[in-house]
């Protein structure tokens, strides 16, 4: 009996072994991306749009922090959703509380991570705070002083964009919920927004809970390079442009100062995004496949 049981034992810590061993190696999976120096391809049905200051105060990209507030406008007053009204919008995540709310939009890139974090067996996420609005970050920020919450007005909860995500089996630096999203939540779009190793430039204390949706392809660059959102926003300005291939898609990411109404080309085909930074200027995402891509290189070739 007694050696079945030691076996036993022996057995399951082999096992816990492997599995951490899994985990580990699935921290380590960087995207791939593959960078192009060489300056972008003129695409042949390009339309200039006029780009205004507004720009620079909208979109997916926007910094917020203690040097630059939520503009004024970014969330409709009225856009957050209370989920614990919303039962069947809660699928594989707990709410720490009932008066938690989240936009629409934020909801669905969540609930697309939460389904992919399930799938992986990942299953004890608990949604601890989403949008805010400024009377509730005013309170926060009594509570929990200037190294934890933000000033009203400069949170990115307040901007609607962030999630505080826990997990019910402990401490989000340990658990299994926490090691996963850091892992895993750019491919979703979101990121660690309040890294252990970058407090000096974010001025947070590490959050291991808090995560920011920028969208793709800005969450893969960013954790591939160990980008915060202010380094990444510096790093834009410094390239102007660069053309970024990850899996079938070939990114076309420009940043372009504004100062007043400027024309920008886009392509007809309406797949691009802009986005403003909140300091000076605006992000502007063209997406196309890695085909279109060729085909567009070469006509450019023959045109020349
Ligand atoms: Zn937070």
């Amino acid at each position: 009996m007694k050696k079945w049981f030691f076996l036993f034992v022996l057995l399951f810590i082999f096992g816990y072994g492997f599995t951490q061993f899994l985990l580990e190696d699935k921290n380590e999976t960087l995207p791939e991306i593959d960078y192009q120096v060489e300056a972008v391809v003129a695409e042949e049905n390009e339309i200039p749009i006029p780009v205004t200051i507004d720009h620079i105060y909208q979109g997916n990209l926007l910094l917020v922090n203690k040097d630059y507030p939520v503009p004024p406008g970014a969330v409709e007053k009225n856009e957050a959703v209370t989920l614990a009204h919303h039962r069947e919008w809660v699928n594989g995540f707990v709410l720490l509380d009932n008066d938690i709310r989240l936009t629409p939009y934020l909801l669905q890139t969540f609930s697309t991570m939460v389904e992919a974090a399930n799938q992986d067996g990942v299953n004890h996420l608990m949604l601890s705070s989403g949008y805010r609005d400024e009377e509730e970050q005013s309170e926060l920020y009594r509570k929990m002083g200037p190294a934890y919450a933000l000033k009203a007005g400069h949170s990115e909860h307040n901007l609607g964009l962030s999630l505080d995500i826990g997990s019910t089996q402990g401490e989000m630096e340990y658990a299994a919920e926490g090691k996963w999203l850091k892992a895993n939540s750019w491919k979703y779009g979101y990121i660690l927004r309040y890294p252990e190793d970058k407090t000096a430039i974010t001025g947070i204390q590490y959050e291991p809970w808090h995560f920011r949706y920028v969208g793709m392809p800005h969450s893969a660059i960013m954790y591939e390079r160990n980008f915060v959102l202010e380094e990444y926003l510096d790093f834009l300005k410094e390239q102007k442009s660069i053309v970024a291939t990850i899996d079938e898609l070939v990114y076309e990411i420009s940043y372009y100062p504004i100062s007043q109404t400027t024309a920008i080309h886009v392509p007809a085909s309406g797949r691009y995004e802009i986005s403003g930074n909140n300091m000076d200027g605006v992000i502007v995402t063209v997406s196309r496949n890695r085909d279109e891509q060729i085909d567009n290189e070469a006509a450019a070739e023959r045109n020349s």
